[in-house]
């Protein structure tokens, strides 16, 4: 669903992303993990079609990013970490318009249970602007959904969020994959994201680090046979080579 080749992303003499390869199936998960300025952002930008690749293809549903930008984005949700929402509309007026931009024949029905779901349905006359920093979230993840995309990018997606908030976006992630979607998610919150993701891709300074499914990952960084955890996966993976 999601397919990504031999991806380079260069700003000028910063290199961002150095051939990365890797692939979302329908159904599955891809926890996207690395300390700051790994590539993580740079990655899903140019799976969203945002910033164009250097070097390498991006595939969604089989359309190729840059050639078939209509057909990726027609099928694609990207949630970024900080969503640049319309705040003079209102929660109803901004759902409604995402909703038409994607051609969405049973909007009502769809915004309805998605303002259920997160909690928003006392909202829905209240301006966006005037919404709190999760409730802004929480819309942002309503967009996202309201077109039922077949591949779903979230960029620290859990910020902001109330418990109850991370419970619900963490069963609606599962119930998405469930039904067919391929999910990625990048996160600092391990420990929050380690029993939702299915796959781990670990990138650091722009290098990928590992990729392969979440059991196969723990077993790779075992420590005596001992299964660890995601975080201790991450500090084994980034840990810096000491200088002898
Ligand atoms: P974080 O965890 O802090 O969000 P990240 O893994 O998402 O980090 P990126 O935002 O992808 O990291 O950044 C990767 C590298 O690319 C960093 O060195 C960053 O400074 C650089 N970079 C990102 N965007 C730009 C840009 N527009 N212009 C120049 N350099 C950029």
């Amino acid at each position: 669903m999601i397919e990504v080749v031999d991806f380079h992303k260069c700003y000028g003499q910063q290199v961002a992303a150095s051939g990365i390869s890797f692939d979302v199936q329908p159904g599955q998960v891809l926890g996207l993990i690395g300390p700051n300025g790994a590539g993580k952002t740079t990655t899903m930008r140019a799976i969203a079609g945002i910033n164009p690749p250097s070097k390498g293809t991006l595939r969604v549903a089989e359309f190729d990013v840059q050639k078939q930008p209509l057909e990726t984005k027609r099928r694609l949700a990207y949630i970024p970490d900080d969503p640049q929402l319309f705040t003079e509309l209102t929660v109803a007026e901004h759902l409604a318009f995402v909703a038409s931009a994607y051609n969405v024949s049973d909007a009502e029905k769809r915004i309805d249970s998605l303002l259920i779901q997160f909690d928003l349905r006392n909202k829905v006359n209240d301006r966006v602007g005037d919404l709190s920093r999760g409730m802004r979230q929480k819309l942002a993840i309503c967009c996202g959904y309201i077109h039922d995309p077949q591949a779903i990018l979230f960029d620290e997606p859990l910020t902001g969020l109330d418990p109850k908030g991370i419970r619900v976006l963490k069963e609606s992630i599962h119930q998405r994959a469930q039904q067919g979607s391929a999910v990625v998610i990048s996160s600092h919150l391990l420990a929050m994201v380690e029993d939702t993701v299915s796959h781990v891709l670990i990138l650091d300074k722009g290098q990928q680090k590992f990729f392969g499914p979440v059991e196969e990952v723990k077993a790779n960084f075992a420590n005596g046979g001992v299964a660890v955890s995601l975080e201790e996966v991450f500090f084994q993976a980034t840990a810096e080579v000491a200088a002898v």
